[in-house]
């Protein structure tokens, strides 16, 4: 086992979906933690759906296969199991699988692990914890047991890891910063190289996204000691570095630098055939061209990848065709798809055709392009078939948009429309209200399961939402509440609900894709321009007005969370299509407050998630997320009030944003009783009515009154009393329905007691 030049392969992809083509593997895991299930069966599951998953891409001529990117919830809480860095909390449960779901879930004496998202992607990881008590250990078993399943189907397996400086950095420190511990980490993985190598690995692949992301000098010369080093040894695969979702700067100097075999660069965002060209030291590397966008859901142009990809030096030879980063991102397949309009159809690349892309690719690359002559047809022709589509153009919405210009805003300054709102509303000091949502009950999911199977009409559906409506303003009401809400019965989903109605979007049937563990989203596909064909909720907050006297807030999803929980079209810049579907938007607070709504929330929990990973890019995306959201929210009145709500506490780059938005109030996440976010925000020169959650609602814990005053009176110390608002930190859905009113009740009798 040497590090001698191992055979360079032609056509791979990054990594691969999971939750299996129809959902299989979350619902034998959820099976599994009911104890519907023993263990045996749920790795008898995913020894299924991996076999089928990796036979089906051999078959479709990948000639390298990564491996372990199978998960039973999250890659990077495999990693800390593969690094011996689970937190010392769950080391004593003895069963392996149960103190793996355990770091994960928690149980009522445990806290999991906290979740967030991977880059700028809708995929959650859970943070690794690193603190003095863990002490790294290699636990190599779970990727030499699916190399060895690969190796006896007589797959090319690729064994992927991710590497010490990624999974290092986005770790949680609980003393000093994990990198510190980059030195004790390296072992391991030296140790682990050798393993695979013995196990009859060729190639493995190292996953470094991190890089990129800003680095500092001392980060980059950390890049360039680990992979020297690990390249150093003798006794291991072929290393391939992969970085993915944007491109590696100055990093990639320093990988090439060092005598890995292979770089994997993603070509849709940012890394260009120039960054090859002026980094000699690739020339004797297999560079894995990502140029399949692993993230969206269109059609590869075939014609100008191949062309990058033929002007990338070192010939054919050098030269593999790979997916821009894992298929984790996008739906297994579009022939699961029935209901799709024929041309769009045409225009779209699933998982399975991206890998048919990527093999078509490796073909032309090495024979030349008459070897994929009647695919680059039909290519050609999809693509000229999207370019030429009226639906692209709707000439309305251009011409409405041009008039609006780029910096719609509110007429009135935001002090005088306080003083016009608070004329209107007359709401009491600490007004109370929610975020939303209530709880969306079985007999809410019923009811949407009958519609669509046909067992009830939509008569008998909106007889049904309108009885939850009704309830749940009676609950307000009796709760003494002050700024109602209609509780979002009838929205399936923040997203989806919208694009459904709206023109420009389409909708999948089994076009799911892993937000985190079992929790699988279908995110809408934006493919052309957005017009709103009516209304879309007046219908229903207007009745729930109906039945009040007090004010209803009217709720909305914004632009920008809209587009970052889709697939965006790829042919026109981002903000372009966020001020589409902000026109859609707009047009709907203004008839929502024709219907007499005098207060619209639009929600942008997404603002945060979409900034950009390099610092350089994010000043454009804020002007153009903020614009979208003010042109959104500037077609009321100014006494019409507008909140938005946004779920995050740290707020970090955005901070500044938040203030740009204009709305009137905006509600926030904020940890209980520190309120520390209040003092950034005024730090910021914040000085609108804030909302900061007085309780969280991610547990169904019932807060007391008094737990609640501590909160408010926290707030008080940061925000005089006439901007503070008094909700909880997010919507209800997810909550039952006896906590709801309990907590809410005592928030109610903690604004009252603070008055
Ligand atoms: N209005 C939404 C709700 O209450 C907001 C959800 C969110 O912030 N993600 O559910
Ligand atoms: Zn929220």
């Amino acid at each position: 086992m040497t590090s001698a030049p191992q055979k360079p392969f032609t056509a791979t992809v990054l990594g691969l979906p999971r939750v299996g083509p129809r959902r299989e593997l979350k619902r034998a895991t959820e099976a599994y933690w009911a104890g519907a299930i023993d263990a045996a069966r749920l790795h008898a599951v995913a020894r299924e759906l991996r076999r089928d998953q990796l036979t089906g891409l051999h078959a479709a001529g990948l000639d390298s296969i990564p491996i372990g990117t199978f998960s039973y919830y999250d890659q990077m809480l495999d990693t800390a199991v593969l690094l011996g860095a689970l937190p010392p909390r769950v080391a004593g449960i003895a069963d392996p699988l149960d103190r793996y779901f355990v770091a994960a879930r928690g149980t009522d004496t445990v806290e999991p692990l906290e979740l967030t998202k991977w880059f700028d992607t809708n995929y959650h990881y859970l943070i690794p914890e690193i603190g003095p008590d863990t002490a790294f250990a290699l636990h190599p078993e779970k990727l030499l047991a699916e190399l060895r399943e690969a190796l006896e189907l007589g797959l090319p397996a690729r064994p992927v890891v991710i590497g010490p400086i990624t999974f290092l950095k986005l770790a949680k420190g609980t003393s000093g910063s994990p990198l510190a511990r980059l030195a004790e980490v390296l072992p391991l993985y030296r140790e682990l190289l050798r393993q695979l190598a013995h196990a009859g690995a060729q190639w493995v692949q190292i996953d470094e996204p991190v890089l990129v992301t800003d680095l500092s000098a001392e980060e980059i010369d950390l890049v360039r000691v680990t992979y020297g080093e690990l390249s150093g040894a003798t006794d291991r695969p072929a290393i391939l570095l992969a970085t993915y979702f944007g491109h590696p700067g100055a990093a990639l100097a320093a990988l090439a630098s060092t005598a890995i075999e292979g770089v994997a660069l993603d070509f849709t965002s940012g890394t260009d055939v120039s960054a090859v060209t002026a980094t000699p030291g690739l020339a004797s590397k297999l560079v894995v061209a990502g140029i399949v966008d692993g993230r969206n859901v269109w059609r590869t142009d075939l014609d100008r990848a191949l062309a990058t990809l033929t002007a990338l030096p070192g010939s054919a030879a050098h030269v593999a065709v790979s997916s821009s980063c894992s298929l984790l991102h996008v739906p297994y397949t579009l022939t699961a798809e029935t209901r799709l309009d024929e041309r769009l159809r045409s225009w779209l690349a699933f998982g399975t055709e991206k890998v048919t892309e990527v093999r078509l690719l490796a073909t032309g690359l090495r024979e030349g392009p008459q070897a994929i002559h009647a695919e680059l047809t039909t290519a050609r022709a999809a693509l000229a078939s999207r370019r030429s589509d009226p639906r692209l153009n709707n000439p309305r919405v251009r011409a409405r948009l041009a008039e609006l210009g780029p910096d719609a805003a509110r007429r009135a300054p935001a002090e005088q429309r306080r003083e016009l709102q608070r004329a209107r509303l007359r709401l009491p000091v600490l007004p109370t209200t929610t975020i939303g949502s209530y709880p969306q009950t079985s007999a809410i999911r019923l009811a949407r399961a009958a519609l669509r199977t046909g067992k009830i009409d939509q008569a008998e559906y909106v007889r049904r939402m309108r009885a939850e409506i009704a309830d749940v303003v009676a609950l307000q009401e009796d709760l003494g509440l002050d700024v109602l809400v209609h509780g979002e019965p009838e929205r399936n989903d923040m997203v989806q609900y919208f694009a459904e109605q709206l023109d420009g979007f389409a909708t999948t049937e089994h076009g799911w894709v892993q937000s985190y563990a079992t929790l699988c989203v279908r995110p809408p596909i934006l493919f052309a321009d957005v017009a709103r064909r009516g209304p879309m909720t007046v219908e229903w907050i207007g009745y729930a007005q109906s039945l009040t006297d007090k004010p209803v807030k009217g709720i909305l999803t914004g632009p920008v969370t809209i587009l970052a929980w889709s697939f965006v079209r790829d042919d026109q810049p981002l903000g372009d299509s966020a001020r589409q579907v902000a026109l859609a938007i707009r047009e709907e607070t203004v008839d929502l407050q024709s219907a007499g709504i005098r207060i619209i929330q639009v929600d942008e929990p997404a603002l945060r998630e979409l900034l950009p990973l390099r610092t350089v890019d994010q000043p454009a995306y804020l002007e153009w997320s903020v614009a979208a959201f003010r042109l959104a929210t500037s077609g009321v009145s100014d006494a019409t009030q507008i909140h938005t709500h946004m779920c995050y506490s740290e707020f970090g780059k955005v901070i500044g944003a938040i203030a740009g938005l204009d709305a009137d109030v905006t509600s926030i996440v904020a940890a209980r009783s520190h309120m520390e976010v209040l003092d950034d925000l005024n730090a910021a020169g914040f000085d609108r009515g804030i909302g900061p959650g007085v309780y969280a609602v991610h547990s169904p814990r019932v807060p007391s009154v008094d737990e609640i005053i501590t909160s408010l009176r926290a707030a008080l110390k940061a925000v005089p009393a006439e901007r503070l608002w008094v909700n909880p930190d997010c919507g209800l859905k997810a909550r039952g329905r006896t906590e709801v009113e309990a907590s809410l009740r005592n928030m109610v009798a903690a604004a009252a007691a603070m008055r």
